[in-house]
């Protein structure tokens, strides 16, 4: 067991939050530095209600230090996707098995919720306004710019960086040659719309799934809020003919909703005053290494951040949380903890980045493939009838704590069976046959 140390986590963001809780529990004495002001006093979430899916990965480490509760009470279960075809028909896939669901919840509500757990321990400290503006991880040093515009320095046993993608303390790294570092911005980016509640605050689609319009180059999405609404993304090119760029009128996006999302407009009450009102904004995967230096390192999105199509990155960043508080247990030098932590996470971070960029193409393109929906009916069976031999990758990410780069390496394996399977002959006429079952166990036998 180590001794106390005096610890700063610069971010207060989700991953921050929930990381001091980790710490002061094991009797640290932690600084949380957060550059904005204190979302509970400022009403910065009020009227917006952006929501995040939670898994079990999440759901594991918020259950170590007993939060889970608070927090799955205001969570909405969703079982499956809602598919809303582009001819008007609707489908439904469950994500598992019967009874297994990710969460929609409440963004801010989630980060205020741990912020106030975290108040709730006298020996973390929580200083609000205060913007990173540097860091020299070589003399365990962090500066911050005080609500005031002094200048702050702060040393520390150790430093946590969760100050986010856009990590201060990342790019104060790279600066000093300690670090590596690339963001890869993809040609999507992504808008928030909403659907209101009903007069009686009921909801106007399925409230207990998540909502996807797949058309091949683009989608929305929808998840479920408590207050009968629901938050849309629309995932577009930032540029091109079908882009951000190219709805320049009202008129244009009118038509682009009225052509692609015909069922959903008419529930969009708001749709050109939220698309006025919120921005487009881009998205990226961060790539960084190594994540440590001296006694300081970057977690959560600050060293991995990205791209939302697997719903993991909060799941990840929490995750973090959960195995360092596990080798918090087994390793009492600060300097080997930290290393150990980086290298433990580093290759799971890496493959959630390309399971992630590989479930967008699942998402708006192959959910509204006749023969990808057959695959995913053929995996399934089997999955039922050999629960010992073939777990889908979607519940090994989202409903297994198996590392994500095993979890990628079996995808990839199963992938290959999977696409042998389909090539069979009249395959759709006898997918629930023998004869496919004895095909899929001798090629996993093969393997
Ligand atoms: C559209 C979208 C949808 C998403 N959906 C999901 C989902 O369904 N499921 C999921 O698991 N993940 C999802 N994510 C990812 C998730 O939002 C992030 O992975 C998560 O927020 C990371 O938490 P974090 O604490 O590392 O960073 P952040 O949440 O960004 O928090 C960083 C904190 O640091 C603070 N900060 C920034 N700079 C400074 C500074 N200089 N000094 C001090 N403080 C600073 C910020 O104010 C903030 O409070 C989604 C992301 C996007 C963009």
């Amino acid at each position: 067991m180590s001794e106390n140390k005096n610890m700063v986590v610069a971010g207060a963001g989700l991953v921050g939050s929930l990381l001091s809780i980790y710490l002061a529990r094991k009797g640290h004495n932690v600084q949380i530095f957060e550059k904005r002001p204190d979302a509970r006093k400022t009403q910065l979430y009020a009227g917006r209600s952006i929501n995040l899916a939670l898994s079990d990965r999440g759901i594991q480490a918020l259950r170590q230090v007993g939060v889970v509760d608070r927090v799955l009470e205001q969570a909405i279960p969703m079982y499956g996707r809602a598919i809303h075809n582009a001819d008007g028909t609707e489908t439904y896939q469950p994500y598992g098995k019967e009874g297994q669901a990710i969460y929609s919840v409440s963004r801010g509500g989630l980060n205020n919720l741990l912020v106030d757990l975290a108040e709730g321990y006298e020996n973390i400290q929580l200083n609000f306004e205060h913007a990173c503006s540097n860091a020299e991880p070589l003399k365990n040093r962090i500066s911050f710019t005080t609500p005031s515009g002094d200048d702050l320095q702060v040393n520390a046993d150790v430093i946590f960086a969760t100050d986010g993608a856009g990590s201060v303390v990342r790019k104060a790294m790279e600066e000093q040659g300690l670090l590596e570092s690339q963001t890869k911005w993809i040609e999507h980016g992504y808008k928030e719309l909403s659907i209101q509640a009903n007069q009686d605050g009921g909801f106007r689609m399925e409230k207990n799934a998540l909502h996807i319009w797949p058309r091949k180059d683009f989608m929305l999405i929808a998840l479920p809020n408590p207050d009968g609404s629901f938050t849309l993304t629309l995932f577009l090119r930032n540029e091109g003919e079908v882009s951000f760029a190219a709805l320049n009128s009202d008129e244009k996006v009118l038509e682009f909703f009225n052509r692609e999302f015909a069922d959903a407009v008419p529930l969009m009450d708001d749709l050109l005053l939220d698309w006025h009102q919120n921005p487009s904004s881009p998205l990226g995967i961060v790539y960084t290494y190594p994540w440590v230096s001296g006694n300081t390192i970057l977690l959560g999105d600050a060293s991995h951040a990205i791209v939302p199509f697997y719903g993991q990155g909060m799941n990840s960043g929490f995750e973090d949380c959960y195995v360092l508080g596990q080798m918090m247990e087994e390793i009492s030098d600060w300097t080997e903890l930290l290393d150990a932590v980086q290298e433990s996470r580093k290759p799971d971070a890496d493959a959630i980045a390309e399971l992630a960029m590989r479930n967008f193409v699942e998402m708006r393109d192959l959910t509204g493939d006749p023969s990808f929906l057959l695959q995913k009916k053929i995996e399934a069976r089997f999955a039922n009838k050999h629960p010992d031999k073939w777990l889908p990758l979607y519940s090994r990410v989202t409903f297994s704590h198996q590392r994500y780069h095993e979890a990628l390496a079996k995808g990839k394996e199963q992938d290959a069976i999977m696409a042998e399977v389909m090539a069979m002959p009249n395959i759709a006429n006898h997918w629930d046959s023998e004869k496919v079952e004895a095909k899929i166990l001798s090629l996993l036998n093969n393997s």
